[in-house]
């Protein structure tokens, strides 16, 4: 064997052998499994030991009694993005992570009525009542492990709006649009994507029209906006798959379709990470 090889094998053995020693001297730390999309608008499901804490950039992720949690990214979220777990026996593993960035469309709707684009100081009053009420249903932050499950799309139909488009309404640039728009006609129903329990159900907000609050635990939550009717109440628990409202085009929409929103907290994240690829 030539002297190159034997000095390049022994090095190997070496490094081989100090990585093993390292670890049975220290414990390896365990990594929590991670899935999902570490990009803007992007959602992470992870597990880890149930005692566990968590944090994201110095905040806390909360950590379901099963060791599930979730977070995400906002659209304009630059990264990277620090994890660190902490484990109970005080060991700690932290990872940097990059932040993929994406391209954002830019939807430009006219014909709106021009109160709900531009709205009189009353109307205006009324619509920060509707936001303290949505901000309200999403402060509950349960023990509930819906989001962990998997979720299914919440209608059928083409998709008529994504997330993060930059919105110009009537000519007038806007905040982006935060929703995954399904096209469907009025009446249409509207299943739980998962399992959770109802928010809000208010049949008219002004923006918003029928609004509907679903929390699936640990602060995330699916919203649906615009609905035509909506069939449970507040404080009811419901399962993957069931009817709970019905797609309309109440409040500011040109035309009926579900529009479906996904919150970890106050973040607002892309639903389409969620279900597989549809047209
Ligand atoms: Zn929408």
């Amino acid at each position: 064997m030539p002297t190159a090889l034997k000095t390049t094998l022994l090095l190997f053995l070496l490094s081989l052998f100090t990585a093993v020693y390292a670890n049975a001297a220290h414990g390896a730390i365990p990594a929590p499994s991670l899935r999902g999309a570490f990009e803007q608008g992007g959602i992470v499901f992870g597990r880890t030991a149930p005692q566990a804490n968590i944090t994201l950039n110095g905040e806390p992720v909360l950590v379901s009694q099963a060791g599930n949690f979730v977070f995400g990214f906002s659209r304009d979220e630059a990264g990277p993005a620090q994890l660190v777990v902490t484990y109970p026996n005080g060991d700690i593993w932290q990872q940097n992570f990059a932040i993929g960035s994406r391209t954002f469309d830019i939807q430009r709707i006219d014909g709106l009525p021009q109160q709900t684009v531009t709205p009189d100081p009353d109307v205006l009053a009324e619509i920060r009542k509707n936001n303290e009420e949505v901000w309200h249903a999403r402060q509950f932050r349960s023990q509930r492990n819906d989001f962990a499950n998997g979720f299914i799309w919440p209608a059928e139909g083409r998709i008529s709006g994504v997330y993060g488009s930059q919105r110009i309404l009537n000519g007038q640039p806007r905040t982006p649009h935060y929703g995954l728009d399904v096209a469907a006609p009025t009446g249409a129903p509207v299943y739980a994507p998962a399992g959770g329990v109802v928010r809000l159900a208010h049949p008219s907000m002004v923006l918003s029209g029928g609004t509907l609050i679903l929390d699936h635990g640990l602060g995330f939550f699916s919203t649906f906006l615009h609905l035509h009717a909506i069939n449970v109440n507040v404080g009811q628990e419901v399962k993957q798959g069931e009817k709970i409202a019905e797609v309309g085009a109440t409040g500011r929409a040109t035309g009926p379709h579900l529009d479906w929103r996904i919150n970890w907290g106050s973040v607002r994240l892309d639903p389409q990470y969620l279900v597989p690829a549809r047209n």
